[in-house]
């Protein structure tokens, strides 16, 4: 049976008994409106650990542009009926003053990794994300945290922020979940015009066959900027960023025996859209 839980008194006592007979407990964290993707962490939760959570709150903190938040999709009724459908255990919904109750004064900021690209053209974003992210962890005590590479920066602050704190969990990164022409599911492409849409998987498209180029031999700064124009010629509004960059540190490489990732942000029918794959 899935359970809604709002407060973190109500949590705590379940998750100890859970605890206590020795159940391995998985978080993983969402904004709502769920999707494909959303499910496919907590079904990897599912398969890993007796016990899931799954928590929804659209974190102010973590919001550089008050329309986004205003414009952010709420679905709570459906996005619990999903998450019960995959069997999870809790669906944590806390309200803000729950998470930010007053007197609020503690931030956490990682550095170096959350400072490039979406660190940059959002500022204040990571440290939102780190701060919720590290009270989550507290709050519902998990062993293990289940988060997207759709988000891969994310994913990198996240681990450096387990690594730095000694935090008591694990970090499992799970793989993007595609529509069928390739555009990553995103909470965002509610917003899209039919007609941005159709167009939306050239953002994917471009960046895979920028990547084969790349592993082809071909100049790293003409195949990115081969990329940037197939999305602007697609009918995108505008290119943020398009960079290969090491897949840890998310600085530039052109060190081909480390990782590489190649990550994107581009604005499309008002919408801003990112992707990344590996290189
Ligand atoms: P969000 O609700 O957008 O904050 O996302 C919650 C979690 O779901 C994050 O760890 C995201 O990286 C992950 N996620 C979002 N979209 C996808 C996707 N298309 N495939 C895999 N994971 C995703």
């Amino acid at each position: 049976m899935t359970q809604v839980i709002r407060t973190v008194a109500e949590l705590r006592p379940l998750v100890r008994a859970w605890k206590a007979t020795g159940d391995l407990v998985g978080v993983v964290p969402t904004m709502g409106a769920l999707h494909e993707g959303h499910l496919s962490l907590a079904r990897r939760g599912k398969a890993e650990c007796a016990r899931v959570i799954t928590t929804i709150f659209v974190n102010p903190k973590q919001f550089n542009n008050p329309d986004d938040l205003k414009k952010y999709p709420r679905t709570e009724e459906a996005d619990v009926a999903l998450l019960a459908s995959v069997g999870v255990d809790v669906v944590f919904i806390p309200q803000p003053d729950e998470v930010y109750p007053e007197g609020f004064i503690t931030t956490v900021s990682v550095g170096g990794v959350s400072e490039p690209l979406e660190g940059r053209m959002r500022p204040g974003h990571f440290d939102g994300v780190a701060t919720v992210v590290t009270k989550l962890f507290g709050m519902t005590m998990a062993d293990q945290g289940y988060f997207g590479q759709k988000d891969w920066q994310q994913l990198q602050v996240v681990l450096r922020l387990v690594r730095d704190l000694n935090l008591p969990i694990t970090i499992v990164g799970c793989e993007t979940i595609r529509e069928a022409d390739g555009l990553a599911m995103s909470s965002r492409n509610v917003r899209l015009t039919p007609q941005g849409r159709a167009v939306a998987g050239v953002l994917y498209s471009a960046l895979t066959a920028a990547a084969q180029d790349i592993r082809a031999g071909h100049a790293d700064r003409m195949a990115i900027r081969e990329a940037a124009e197939k999305v602007r010629a697609a009918g995108f509004e505008r290119v943020e960023y398009i960079e290969l960059r090491d897949a840890e540190t998310l600085m530039p490489s052109d060190d081909v025996r480390r990782p590489r990732r190649m990550l994107a942000a581009a604005w499309l029918d008002g919408v801003r859209l990112i992707d990344n794959i590996p290189v």
